[in-house]
Formats: C-alpha cells, structure tokens, sequence
C-alpha cells in the first residue's frame, strides 16, 4: 500500500456517524483525506445511474459520492459494518458495503481500504484500527497514537453537539424532534433540508442522534427487547427519552428502508401524547412538497398547546 498518499471518504451513510474519527486517524498517520462534496440532486442521480431500483435513497445517494471520489484519490475508505455486540447490528447493506462497491465500481478498479466493524466476533474497535494502521504500513504505536486522537477528537464533537441540544430544551418556543439515522436527518439533500424549513417557521430542532447514544439505547430496551438495528434503537431510545420535552415529532425515513418501515410504525403506535408525523423521503421527490406538511404539523402544535381543537371560546 505504499503508493497510498490520499484516501477518500464518501460523505454518505455512517460518515456522518464516524467521519471524525475516520479522517482523523488517516491525518494522524500522515495520509491526507478528501471528503466528497455535500450532496446535491446532480451526486444523487449519479447515483441512482449505478444503483439497483430497488436500492434505498440513502445508498444511492453514496454510490454517488463515492463516483465524485474518482481520479481524486489512491483508494476509498469503504467499512464493513456488520454489528457493534451481539444484540445491536446494522441493516445487511452495512455488512455487505465494500463488496457492493467494488462490484459496482467493477469497470474503475478502485482500490479500497476497509475495516469490520463485527465487534460481537470478540475484537475491539481498537484493535479494528491498528490492523487497518497495519495494513498501511505503520507501526502498532503509531496506530495506537492516531487511533487515541481520532476517538477523542470525534467523541468531543459528540459530547459538544449533545450539550448544545441540551441547551435547546430549554427553550420556550415551539421544539420538533427529527427522528431518522444520521445520513438521513444531516444530509444536505434530505433531513437537511427539513431542518432548514422548520427553522424557517420559527421552531427548535433537536435530532435523535444528538443524544447521549448509550443512554438512548438502554432506554430502548424498554420499549422493544428484540428489534436488532442499532440506529433503530437509538432512534426509539432517544424519542423516548425527548418526549416530554419535545412539542412534536418528526419521523423521517428513506424510502425503501426495512428497518424504519418497522421500527417507525411500532414508535407511532407507542407514543400517544405526542403528534407524530412521518415523512418518506423518495429519489424521484426528494423533500417537494414537505414544506406544506411541515407547516400544517406546526399548526396542529400549535393548536394542541393552545388546548387542542376542541377549545371553547
Ligand atoms: S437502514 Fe435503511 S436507509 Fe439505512 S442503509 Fe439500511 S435500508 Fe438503507
């Protein structure tokens, strides 16, 4: 792996989990790092050229961010996430992302570099980056070294984040939670564009993932001791734990994603005293028309705090 200077990371799916500490590490090593541009709809068509129809949004969208890495880097960080523990895995796609890749990007050869995040096969995420340090030519002590830096450096700007939706509790206006996984709510051409809409009409987003992560899934467990999808859990395990302090929520999935499809409808039917809206957002109309639905939802809060529809004059 010699002839490797730079390495590039798709901004899609887990970066928006772990690009801190990914891009860290490899700085740390003395790599540099290019991050794909943010998405836009010209990144997600590109995408969706290479993808299977019935590949979900947030894939295609990194099919298309991975094609924007082309000719800009020596190889491209694709990690395999299978599971975290034995109880908390990833959706399949996770399991199967390099190959995937190098499947679909059979023509460009690019070569990639990748780790196994399979955590419950008794390894660490420690040990999963000095083999990755490894392979890179550098010594144990240097992985070690850039590894210990990554994680701190991306576990600060959790902890900031999380103390920064603290703070938005306490505000008195109007507060929507958006629910959904991380490349869905943070992404430009998704969630993203929610966010800045409802912030337009005046309300306090919090988002699902910036909560205390451990918190939220042990708080999961009281709603469901067998669903298997680790961002799921989060995702339920944090509304739970915002819903008092939430005035609405905002259920934002991707279309077509197995995993929401269930987990969303079991939280709708769970939380009662709260109004819920879901929303699915599809290639073909990404975030149309949701501006309208996002207004009447603000209207029905607002209804529901002045006493609810029912109110006598
Ligand atoms: S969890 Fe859903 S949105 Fe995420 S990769 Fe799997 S199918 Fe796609």
């Amino acid at each position: 792996m010699e002839h490797i200077h730079t390495i590039g990371i798709p901004r899609g799916l887990m970066a928006y989990r772990e690009g801190i500490l990914w891009t860290e590490f490899f700085k740390q090593l003395g790599f540099s790092c290019v991050l794909s541009p943010k998405s836009d709809r010209s990144i997600l068509e590109e995408g969706t050229a290479r993808a299977a129809d019935e590949t979900c949004l947030p894939f295609k969208m990194y099919l298309g961010h991975v094609q924007r890495l082309m000719g800009k880097c020596d190889a491209v960080f694709i990690p395999r996430e299978g599971g975290y523990t034995a109880r908390e895995k990833m959706c399949t796609r996770y399991e199967a992302l390099p190959d995937l890749i190098s499947n679909i990007f059979r023509d460009e050869q690019i070569p990639l570099l990748t780790v196994s995040y399979d955590w419950y096969s008794k390894t660490t995420e420690e040990n999963v980056y000095l083999k990755l340090a490894e392979t890179l030519g550098k010594s144990r002590k240097e992985g070690k070294k850039a590894y210990a830096y990554a994680k701190k450096t991306q576990d600060a700007w959790y902890k900031a984040k999380e103390k920064r939706q603290l703070l938005k509790l306490e505000s008195p206006g109007n507060k929507v939670l958006l629910a959904g996984h991380p490349y869905v709510l943070h992404d430009a051409c998704m969630g993203g564009e929610l966010g800045k809409m409802l912030e337009k009409m005046g309300v306090e987003v919090l988002y699902t993932d910036y909560v205390n992560r451990k918190n939220a899934r042990k708080k999961s467990y009281d709603f469901s001791g067998v669903i298997p999808w680790l961002i799921n859990r989060e995702i339920i395990g944090a509304s739970l734990l915002l819903k008092e302090k939430a005035d609405g929520i905002v259920l934002v999935s991707a279309y077509p994603c197995g995993p929401d499809s269930l987990a969303g409808d079991l939280l709708v039917r769970r939380i009662k005293d709260l109004p819920v809206l879901s929303l699915t957002l599809d290639a073909q109309n990404g975030t149309a028309g949701m501006e309208t639905r996002l207004e009447s939802f603000i209207d029905i809060i607002k209804y529901q705090k002045a006493g609810g529809y029912g109110i006598k004059n």
